[in-house]
């Protein structure tokens, strides 16, 4: 990774910080993306590993919270207005309209939305990040040492309060 690069992402980090009491992030499931070549290249490229470390580190010297979301949480198919899961949501739709209420949202607004929402909900619960996928499916070697917390979007009532009051702020 070029030192430009590097930077930039030291200074986006200590910004994103400085600026909020709390910070948000999503554990995208790279090692699950690699699998799609063109995409890991993109995480790679933009270096969001990094990216996520360097956040976590001035968190912790900022006195800030940092959370981590459930990466199986579907934060880009769940309409943030009401809830709907659509069915697919590719890479390539950046814009889409919920088919339950019609409002449309713009993909990264619309996920953030529910990140926010769904983090909140998890640190009030003192939830951690589930390591496992909805269905269950064991993930590693050891199924029986993972722990299994409770996500957002296991209580859909509270994701849903939380996200109406992103809403409504
Ligand atoms: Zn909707």
């Amino acid at each position: 990774m070029s030192r430009a690069r590097r930077d930039y992402h030291h200074k986006q980090a200590l910004n994103l910080v400085r600026d909020n009491q709390a910070v948000y992030v999503e554990d995208l499931y790279i090692v699950g993306m690699v699998r799609n070549r063109r995409l890991a290249r993109v995480i790679y490229d933009a270096g969001w590993a990094q990216f996520l470390r360097l956040i976590e580190e001035k968190a912790e010297r900022y006195g800030r919270t940092q959370h981590k979301v459930s990466r199986w949480l579907p934060s880009s198919k769940t309409c943030s207005a009401c809830g709907h899961v659509m069915d697919t949501m590719p890479l390539k739709v950046r814009d889409w309209v919920c088919a339950v209420r019609g409002v449309a949202h713009d993909r990264d607004h619309n996920a953030a939305i529910n990140i926010l929402a769904a983090g909140r909900v998890e640190r009030q619960n003192a939830w951690g990040a589930s390591v496992r996928p909805p269905s269950g499916e064991a993930q590693g070697d050891e199924p029986g040492s993972i722990r299994r917390d409770m996500t957002a979007w296991e209580s859909p009532a509270l994701w849903r309060g939380a996200r109406q009051q992103v809403w409504s702020s």
